[in-house]
């Protein structure tokens, strides 16, 4: 059986069916996400009580490993370098998954002669499985609207007026550069103060009517407190609350129920931590919609609409933090015959899922992000992993079972 993507949801797949003893092969870097679609400097949202992987057995929390490595215990106040994370993970690789080979999956079909797959890697090499896991995340999926999309005419590579949050590991580059970034969530506040502070002008167009930040955790919340807003792994609240308790009964909700849940539960908002290093420092503009972009010369010109009219910007560049859309299409490696097969969530492109992560196509899981659709938003962190890894492999293990 093979995995694909061995970031948080591949991982910890992969380290329940190999302590059920399954044969499986996992491809992709090792955290590959965290280390290269993520800015240098960057640290997690998520408290660490929602930031472990899916170990087997007891023993493979982000809070062990800081254990294990004598380093001091990190609490709801202190944000998780995401360097911290890439360290967890590559060590939780080392101690439940073993092997994991960083080639890239460049198809998978139908195997000709057989029920289960072909699986072509990027260097040339071909397998079949018989069940496989996609936990290829949100790569591939990131969403650049079309209107700032002319400024990244076809061909245009690195030289391009406009880039998507994720394409950068290192924002320093843009030191001395005028740059405007789009959108008002994490990415796009963590991002503007990380260029800010690298030396870059930065400005914010951000289209709600104000910026969101997080409130600062309070550990030990009174009783009634407790009660009233309840904690989750996503903050707090009832409806949080339940939806990370039972991501299953999600599952049951109408589909229009559960994308309008995936479209408003948690919407952009920046870290409580994060406020200090952008309110008063980062010029934000809220209300503020782009209407159109071109380029002029080396110049990215924009066309924004907000409460006082229609203004022009002229920036070097323009950081779409603009997130990403779940579009199975989108995931290349996938034969279109395959993804023909696969039904959607109707009313969306994500694909319509069993209680146990398997879609339409016999053998083929879908984990992660992909997922949040049928199971609700905590399939978009890392606070999904359990309840997404024991099921998958308990279901995957019915393929193959090794001798
Ligand atoms: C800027 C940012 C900040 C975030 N902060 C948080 C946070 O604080 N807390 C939180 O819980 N979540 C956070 N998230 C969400 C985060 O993406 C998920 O929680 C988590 O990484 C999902 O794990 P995953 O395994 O599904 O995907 P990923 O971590 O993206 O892992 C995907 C893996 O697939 C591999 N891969 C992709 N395509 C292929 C291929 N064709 N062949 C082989 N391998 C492939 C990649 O190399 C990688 O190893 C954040 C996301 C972003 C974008």
């Amino acid at each position: 059986m093979v995995v694909i993507g061995a970031g948080p949801y591949g991982l910890s797949v992969a380290a329940h069916l190999r302590a059920a003893g399954v044969a499986v092969r996992v491809f992709g870097e090792v955290m590959g996400s965290w280390r290269h679609a993520m800015a240098t400097g960057m640290f997690l949202k998520s408290t660490p009580d929602a930031t472990d992987l899916s170990a087997p057995e007891p023993g493979g929390r982000l809070a062990d490993f800081r254990r294990v490595h004598g380093e001091s215990e990190l609490t709801e106040l202190t944000p998780i370098p995401c360097d911290v994370f890439v360290r967890y993970g590559q060590w939780f690789q080392k101690r439940y998954v073993g092997d994991v080979e960083p080639a890239r999956v460049a198809g998978v079909d139908r195997a000709p002669s057989s029920s289960g797959f072909a699986v072509r890697l990027d260097d040339g090499r071909q397998l079949t499985a018989a069940a496989v896991v996609v936990a290829t995340g949100l790569n591939g999926l990131a969403s650049i609207p079309k209107e700032l999309l002319r400024l990244a005419p076809e061909g245009a590579g690195a030289g391009a007026l406009v880039s998507h949050t994720s394409h950068h590991s290192d924002l320093s580059r843009y030191a001395g550069q005028r740059i405007a970034v789009v959108g008002g969530g994490q990415s796009a506040l963590e991002s503007a103060a990380l260029l800010h502070e690298a030396g870059a002008q930065v400005e914010v167009l951000v289209r709600e009517r104000r910026v969101r930040w997080g409130s600062v955790p309070q550990p030990r919340r009174p009783w009634p407190q407790r009660l009233a807003q309840p904690a989750s792994p996503l903050g707090t609240g009832w409806m949080l609350a339940a939806v990370c308790r039972a991501p299953g009964g999600v599952r049951w909700l109408p589909a229009a129920a559960r994308l309008l849940l995936f479209r408003r539960a948690l919407g952009p908002s920046g870290g409580w931590w994060l406020r200090d290093r952008v309110e008063d420092v980062v010029p934000v503009r809220t209300s503020c919609r782009v209407t159109r972009a071109e380029a002029s010369g080396s110049m990215a010109l924009l066309g924004l609409a907000g409460p006082g009219g229609s203004e022009g910007l002229a920036v070097d560049h323009v950081l779409a933090a603009t997130g990403y859309r779940l579009d199975i299409d989108a995931l290349a490696f996938l034969a279109p015959t395959l993804r023909r097969r696969i039904v959607c969530v109707p009313g969306s492109k994500a694909p319509q899922l069993t209680s146990m992560f398997e879609t339409s196509v016999p053998g083929l899981y879908v984990t992660g992000s992909l997922a949040a659709p049928m199971f609700g938003p905590m399939m978009r962190f890392v606070a999904g992993t359990q309840y997404a890894a024991t099921r998958v492999a308990r279901d995957a293990a019915r393929w193959v079972v090794a001798p």
